[in-house]
């Protein structure tokens, strides 16, 4: 029975990084029919926050990421939020000490780094020395009574430690690469090296999928679960690891969390659909063929091997993230796209006011704005001539399209667009009407629309300007060419 895990810890705003994490553990317990543990890694007061908190259920759940055991769910292996497991990590650390798995270190900050500095220059390893390994216990009581604090130690063993990376095949690190490591620290607070193998070891974890950049830590860990074992915490055993590859920004450096491109919320805003991001996010690291990269949820769960996961850093590259959005924006019927816009048609994303929003003129238009858009926020600027009283005018266009002899052409426009009426103000004639009073300027049709298209919708691109003038309807439509022209 598979059981993975998903566990943040709640700092700041969640980024894509974590969300590549957290959907690689939800694909494979979903294709294994397997359980996802959501558990909270809340164990630094300093850092952590609630809002931040908030914000990661947030996040899975407009991801539609679902957890099986977790925070408002509940479960059996619960609290899944470490900060109200504090008793079980403090009674794992005395059974660690009471076995000789772990001891109490005096060594003050300046000692340590006199020693680490020391080590480099000698070229030796500069991990812990191991000063306080065997201490006697009266020299422990000469270091109390000195008034020194000491924190908790975890004793690796004196034996090189290998694993089979699910994705990256055998490792091996040897017992000079990974020296002895804080538990706990002087003020009785347990650490992530502690708290994280003893919750994956208590709520059975069988397999750890994770970022490469811990992979320094899980010779640790391993070392760490086989010292629960001994003293009898969780059911035994070592899980097995996969960790994933490092997705890398601009200039190939590491994407970081202070990279604007790697804020979740980002994505949010501008209107990404949680599938189309997802699709993306999928394919750093892992792809469903060669020649596919557009896909469902369902059909990544149903092909996900975390054997296929490459260990090759991946690139991130948002203007693909932004056309595999894009083509998820067209897959959808069109009824559902246009319910999907719906945040980015009122406050605080649209100019105009609540009550000049016409659903009906907005439907007209929205499969001409579903065929164009690349995320769902660009959908305010393409619609917002039909509900503004006056089109937003961008003087730059303006200037452009409104040339003296492009004046001419407007009011030869005005004049043939006139003559229709209202039955006949539809795209196919309206247009006839531009071509026509182009050809007596010897222009074509797309010179021509140009200062028509800025004088109705105050921009020089937007949605098939025929159709536009239709939904708008006539008198408008006439009423904005007689002010382009006043
Ligand atoms: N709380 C850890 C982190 O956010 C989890 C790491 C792990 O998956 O072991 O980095």
């Amino acid at each position: 029975n598979v059981r993975v895990r998903f566990c943040p810890s709640p700092t700041g705003n969640p980024h894509v990084g974590l969300v590549r994490t957290a959907l690689f553990n939800w694909a494979f317990a979903r294709h294994h029919g397997g359980t996802l543990v959501f558990r909270i890694e809340d164990t630094d007061a300093a850092r952590d926050s609630e809002e931040s908190y908030d914000q990661l259920l947030d996040s899975l759940r407009w991801l539609g990421l679902d957890w099986d055991e977790g925070p408002e769910v509940g479960g059996p292996h619960g609290p899944y939020r470490q900060s109200q497991r504090m008793d079980i990590y403090q009674d794992v650390a005395r059974k660690l000490q009471a076995g000789g798995h772990a001891y109490r270190c005096f060594c003050t900050a300046e000692e340590l780094e006199a020693r680490r500095e020391e080590a480099r220059k000698a070229g030796r390893a500069s991990g812990y020395d191991g000063a306080c390994r065997d201490l006697t216990p009266e020299r422990i009581a000469e270091y109390e009574a000195a008034g020194r604090t000491s924190i908790v130690r975890f004793r690796m063993p004196d034996e090189s430690i290998t694993f089979d990376d699910l994705v990256r095949g055998e490792l091996t690190f040897a017992p000079k690469d990974v020296s002895d490591y804080g538990i706990v620290r002087a003020n009785g607070s347990p650490l992530y090296t502690l708290v994280n193998p003893v919750d994956d070891a208590l709520m059975e974890i069988t397999h750890v999928l994770r970022g490469e950049d811990l992979l320094s830590s899980t010779p640790r860990q391993i070392a760490l679960y086989r010292a629960l074992e001994d003293v009898g915490v969780g059911n035994g055993g070592v899980p097995e690891f996969g960790h994933l590859p490092y997705v890398m920004g601009e200039g190939n450096k590491k994407l970081s969390k202070r990279d604007p491109e790697s804020s979740l919320n980002l994505y949010r805003e501008r209107g990404f659909l949680p599938g189309g991001l997802l699709n993306y996010l999928s394919l750093l690291g892992w792809s469903l063929s060669e020649d596919r990269d557009i896909f469902s949820l369902d059909e990544m769960v149903a092909a996900f091997e975390i054997g296929d996961v490459n260990a090759n850093p991946a690139r991130f590259d948002l203007k693909k993230c932004e056309a595999i959005n894009a083509t998820h924006l067209r897959e959808l019927p069109v009824a559902e796209f246009a319910a999907a816009c719906g945040p980015w048609l009122r406050e605080p994303y649209a100019p105009w006011s609540p009550e000049s929003f016409d659903q009906a003129a907005f439907d007209a238009l929205a499969p001409l704005a579903q065929t164009r858009l690349t995320v769902l926020s660009d959908i305010t600027q393409n619609v917002d001539f039909l509900f503004l009283d006056e089109p937003v005018t961008d003087e730059k266009s303006w200037q452009k399209a409104m040339k003296p002899g492009a004046r001419d052409v407007l009011r030869s426009i005005h004049s043939r667009l006139a003559e229709l009426s209202g039955e006949s103000w539809q795209a196919e004639p309206l247009k006839e009407a531009v071509l026509a009073a182009g050809e007596a300027h010897g222009l074509k049709l797309g010179k021509a629309q140009a200062p028509l298209r800025v004088a109705v919708t105050g921009r020089t691109v937007g949605l098939p300007l025929f159709e536009s003038l239709e939904v708008l309807g006539r008198e408008r439509s006439l009423l904005r060419v007689d002010a382009a022209l006043a």
